[in-house]
């Protein structure tokens, strides 16, 4: 199947090939049987958008009675794409966030955090979710001279839980290298997976946890408080 995460729309689904290229034709012979392999390069439109996103990857090795041209469309074009294996895609898909119950302002640094991941912008990942947490800070009426008083402030006036403060304060030192412009040791898709991790945590807190709280017990006729 010809499927993936679109770039466009981020909907995971199958994509429709519209044209095809092959390159690295060859030839190999297995149990007497002459099989073709190679590349194959396919423009595939999203069925969910219909935005074209591009595959690459391997002909699908097997016996042709007419050898794959170089190239394709139609009916030829389908059956080899929906067959092709190791595929790769251009653009790399965007990684979608779940901002439900996070107001927009936030919700913005957080999916623009994750479309930084998705195209290995790791530095730009820790920065964004350090704005995350001056964002939110800010939203919430929290003054103070640094990130860090302001993470301190945001538990004194209980914006977030004590144990939220430090997780806060974890992207805080993790997110300062690249604040301050350190040029050893960028960080790796691991660092950024996990501070996209704790951002998480601290959005869970001051904005998802209580408000899907309330629409549980709302949607029960259960009274909130
Ligand atoms: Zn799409």
């Amino acid at each position: 199947m010809l499927s993936h995460r679109c770039a466009f729309c981020g909907n995971q689904t199958h994509f429709t090939a519209r044209f095809g290229r092959t390159w690295d034709l060859d030839t190999e012979i297995f149990d007497g049987r002459t099989y073709q392999v190679g590349k194959i390069s396919v423009a595939a439109t999203c069925d969910a958008c219909q935005e074209f996103n591009v595959a690459t990857g391997d002909l699908l090795p097997m016996y042709r009675s007419t050898n794959v041209t170089e190239y394709l469309s139609g009916d030829k074009l389908r059956e080899e794409a929906e067959s092709m294996t190791n595929a790769s895609w251009s653009p790399p898909s965007m990684v979608q966030a779940d901002t439900e119950y996070i107001p927009q302002e936030i919700a913005g640094f957080f999916q623009e955090a994750h479309d930084a991941f998705s195209v290995g912008a790791f530095r730009g990942v820790l920065l964004l979710c350090r704005s995350v947490i001056e964002a939110t800070a800010k939203i919430n009426g929290i003054n103070g001279a640094n990130l860090l008083q302001k993470i301190d402030n945001m538990e004194e006036q209980k914006v977030v839980r004590p144990g939220t403060k430090d997780i806060a304060h974890a992207i805080r030192v993790l997110g300062n290298d690249m604040a301050h412009g350190d040029l050893d040791d960028p960080p790796s898709k691991e660092d950024a997976e996990d501070v996209l991790k704790l951002v998480r945590l601290v959005l869970d807190d001051v904005y998802v946890a209580d408000a899907m709280r309330r629409d549980i017990l709302t949607r029960r006729g259960k009274p909130i408080e």
